[in-house]
């Protein structure tokens, strides 16, 4: 009764069409959500993502979930829960992407999930790490704890404008890992928000290769860019 009352007086609007959100609907209408792009890449051997990471290090899967360019209503999304103050939507979009991926066989070698970190000072501004987030949403479908044995060293500056080789050695020696012995033997999920070139991915799979034991690696995004 107060959610309805409080929708009367403040009507939340979906976070894409700015049309008024149904009662059981959150951040994003149910049109707008059945019709952001997804990938279907957990169902393609070889697909757009896995080709960048191919002969580089170990992994059983991985998968960006929806298509990401600049334009398109995902970054709108990603925007909002990064720089706009929504980091509850990153953990609902988490929850989304779970659930789809819940009924395959995507989360079968996977029982810790690992969110690429922000250094300490930037998620201090921030308030938030949004892939900390997404791996709590997913860790509401899955069940499957969220680890913070990863650590970022430095914060890494906004990536975009860089050429690959700087990208590459922008990140080189970023990443940490806390507590080993928490990831021998166990079947990683690392999660980003969106996969672009790979790079952050790439070292954080490195380091985690590098560093500790895992049973396997499984990558997951909520966005890819092709
Ligand atoms: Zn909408």
């Amino acid at each position: 009764m107060k959610s309805v009352l409080l929708d009367f007086i403040f009507p939340r609007l979906c976070h894409l069409c700015e049309l008024k959100l149904a009662i059981h609907e959150k951040y994003v209408c149910s049109r707008c959500l059945a019709e952001l792009p997804r990938t279907h890449f957990h169902t393609i051997r070889m697909n757009g993502m896995e080709q960048r990471f191919a002969g580089i290090f170990p992994f059983t899967q991985a998968t960006g979930h929806f298509f990401y360019t600049r334009s398109s209503p995902l970054a709108t999304l990603v925007h909002d829960f990064k720089y706009h103050g929504f980091p509850n939507l990153a953990r609902y979009l988490g929850k989304i992407i779970a659930r789809e991926l819940y009924t395959t066989s995507f989360f079968a070698d996977t029982d810790i999930i690992l969110p690429i970190p922000m250094h300490y000072w930037t998620r201090a501004k921030r308030g938030y790490n949004q892939a900390h987030l997404l791996a709590l949403g997913i860790a509401d479908i899955t069940e499957m704890p969220v680890s913070d044995a990863l650590r970022a060293r430095r914060s890494h500056k906004t990536q975009t404008a860089l050429s690959l080789e700087k990208r590459r050695n922008n990140l080189n020696g970023i990443f940490r890992i806390s507590d080993i012995d928490s990831l021998n033997g166990r079947g990683i999920l690392l999660v980003d928000d969106v996969c672009t070139t790979g790079t952050t991915l790439t070292e954080a799979a490195e380091t985690i290769w590098r560093e500790a034991s895992p049973r396997a690696l499984t990558l997951l995004t909520l966005g890819v860019t092709v």
